[in-house]
């Protein structure tokens, strides 16, 4: 871009080969026109000063015109030799013979007659005749003038005496005009030295602020704003470094807001959540935000100029101008084993005002989770309906054997009803169920925390099923949920640490937990079982676990005991009066209460649940009588 200007092409050149050439014609023209002018006047003044004057002419015609031949030839040759004239001059009468000469060498050609021809036409025509010649031999030029003699006392033209011949060298007046014209050679070449200095002077001054600006725009190219072209004057150039000053600070403050706008930009993308792609309207990819490269799992850097649809493995379903034209929004499962992922993916066009589409931009949105929320939710909904429906629909036939006359055999009719008030309480308990997980999911459930002493608590909720054992009674507790009847025989064996555990818990709904664990073991247990309950606390928890020796759970169902309605074995769980949402209940509870819950099982051989709960050592004396 910077190339070097060479000096023959710069317009300092230029100017400076203008001027000078300007002034040397001109110099030529006026010189040649002057020296014209001094010539032809100087001839003329020359040729004045040779031509004898009319008065001498006068006198020799009146000699020619004496009798007296030798008298008037003496005459004749005084008046010759009075004229102050460097020219030769010879004096011919009418018939042609020399009669006086100027020139003292050659004066034995006076009496001779005349060869000369231009003398002869003159004496004849009576006409004056003048030539400029050149000899040859003597490399000069010569000026000769015939002029006819008359009788000065006739009226008459026509008489003609003789003719008077001058002939000049004319040496003296070119040697004038040569000098002249060297003087004036001289001057003309001293004035284009001069005149060629002042050009460059002057044509460095013009370009020195066009130099200046021009390396101003050079330094603005490359980014580099802070010079100023200096401003040498107010004329059109000063107006233009002017210019160029503002459009300097005009360009930075542009370029710095378009910088701050990129920055922001930048940093706006890079703080999305969402993954942003932009492209260019081929398809290929100019911008990608840390968030989409990292839901593509691809290095940032290396996509930029990548396809967009092979980005987004749709290039075998769509293309560029489907996305143009009709796509504007996509859901890509990007799920690999162990790793699910779903994108929703919108599409929307760069256009500028005229209407042309300059890119696309896409923007990915991560909505698996809110996927998976959507599949449970129709999971949910699907299973409250099924649940609903088993009891109804044997509550029907039952109602319905009843009303086609079994209501009046004694054998059938009481179990009939019982199986129908069972079913009833099991929806009762379902439903109960139902709307305290509802309550806690939608954050309405109260939950009254107290300080206890857990393990107070513990042993209270096991003497109470101890007591079952012995009375071999109905469980009789207020809650609904752990209303079945455990009829089983077991034995509660207790491993709980003596000390005092004063924990943070709602202590009812702390109890149901328990108690559904507790009858989970029952359940899911044979006869006779022994049930193992422990107690401990670690550093910060407190940790409850409740073990049996039952059916256990197959490790593939460990991690879903927790999930709504499920159940390993739908049938018995069923048979047994189970809704499949006790431990749900058990996790979202625990889960307020700021612990964990968790299971651990071997199928055939039992499990083992798992309660922690934070828990801060000891209490100062003052907090156990506040709480109390
Ligand atoms: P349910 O009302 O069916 O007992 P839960 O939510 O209390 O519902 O339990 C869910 C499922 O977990 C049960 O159906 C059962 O398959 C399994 N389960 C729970 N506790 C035990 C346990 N102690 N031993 C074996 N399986 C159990």
């Amino acid at each position: 871009m910077n190339k070097k200007i060479r000096f023959f092409q710069s317009i300092n050149f230029k100017i400076a080969i203008v001027f000078i050439l300007l002034l040397m014609i001109t110099l030529e023209i006026i010189g040649a026109y002057f020296v014209k002018q001094l010539e032809e006047q100087n001839i003329e003044t020359f040729k004045q000063q040779v031509q004898t004057p009319v008065y001498v002419n006068n006198q020799l015609s009146s000699q020619l015109l004496k009798s007296d031949a030798t008298a008037a030839d003496k005459a004749i040759a005084n008046i010759l030799t009075d004229l102050d004239n460097s020219a030769d001059i010879r004096v011919v009468d009418s018939k042609g013979v020399v009669r006086g000469t100027s020139d003292v060498n050659d004066q034995r050609i006076i009496g001779q007659k005349t060869t000369d021809d231009n003398v002869k036409n003159v004496l004849y025509n009576n006409r004056s005749y003048e030539t400029l010649s050149y000899d040859e031999k003597t490399h000069a030029s010569y000026y000769v003038s015939i002029v006819p003699l008359v009788n000065p006392n006739s009226d008459s033209n026509s008489s003609v005496v003789g003719v008077i011949y001058v002939r000049a060298n004319m040496q003296s007046v070119y040697r004038n005009i040569n000098n002249i014209t060297l003087i004036f050679l001289t001057a003309s070449l001293v004035a284009a030295l001069f005149s060629s200095i002042i050009a460059v002077v002057i044509s460095r001054a013009i370009t020195r602020p066009i130099d200046e600006m021009k390396k101003q725009a050079i330094r603005m190219s490359r980014g580099d704003y802070s010079g100023q072209v200096r401003v040498y004057g107010q004329d059109e150039l000063g107006q233009l470094a002017i210019a160029v000053n503002n459009l300097s600070v005009r360009v930075e403050e542009a370029q710095e807001a378009s910088e701050a706008e990129r920055r922001r930009l930048d940093s706006v993308l890079s703080h999305m959540t969402d993954g942003v792609i932009s492209s260019d309207r081929r398809g290929n990819v100019m911008i990608i935000n840390e968030a989409a490269a990292e839901l593509l799992n691809l290095d940032a850097d290396q996509v930029i100029g990548q396809s967009l649809l092979k980005l987004l493995k749709v290039d075998d379903q769509y293309t560029i101008r489907d996305l143009l034209k009709k796509q504007s929004e996509l859901m890509l499962d990007f799920s690999v084993p162990g790793h699910s992922l779903i994108l929703h993916v919108e599409f929307s066009l760069i256009q500028r005002e005229t209407g042309f589409i300059s890119g696309i931009v896409c923007v990915l949105h991560d909505v698996t989770e809110q996927q998976k929320n959507e599949r449970e939710r129709r999971q949910f909904v699907s299973n409250v309906s099924h649940e609903l429906r088993t009891p109804l629909t044997s509550m029907h036939s039952y109602l319905e054997a009843l009303e086609d006359g079994a209501w009046k055999d004694p054998d059938v009719a009481p179990n009939f009803l019982h199986v129908t008030q069972e079913e009833t309480e099991r929806m009762i308990r379902m439903i109960n169920d139902l709307l305290s997980l509802s309550r806690m999911d939608s954050g309405t459930a109260k939950i009254e925390m107290e300080l206890v002493n857990i393990n107070e608590l513990f042993n209270y909720i096991l003497d109470r099923f101890d007591m079952m054992i012995k009375s071999d009674s109905p469980s009789g507790q207020e809650n609904n949920r752990t209303a079945s009847k455990p009829r089983k025989q077991y034995k509660i064996k207790r491993e709980i640490t003596k000390q005092d555990l004063w924990v943070e818990i709602d202590t009812d709904k702390f109890m149901e937990v328990i108690d559904n664990i507790i009858n989970n073991a029952i359940k899911y247990s044979p006869d006779g079982g022994t049930i193992t309950c422990r107690l401990l606390e670690t550093n910060n928890h407190v940790i409850l676990s409740i073990s049996d020796q039952g059916l256990g759970i197959p490790k593939k169902a460990l991690s879903h005991v927790f999930d709504r309605f499920y159940r390993v074995d739908k049938a018995r769980s069923r048979a047994q009066g189970g809704t499949g949402l006790g431990l749900a209940i058990s996790k979202e509870v625990i889960e307020k209460l700021n612990g964990r819950i968790w299971v651990d099982s071997k199928e055939g051989k039992g499990s083992t649940f798992y309660i922690s709960l934070p828990y801060q050592g000891t209490y100062e004396e003052d907090d156990l009588w506040d709480e109390n």
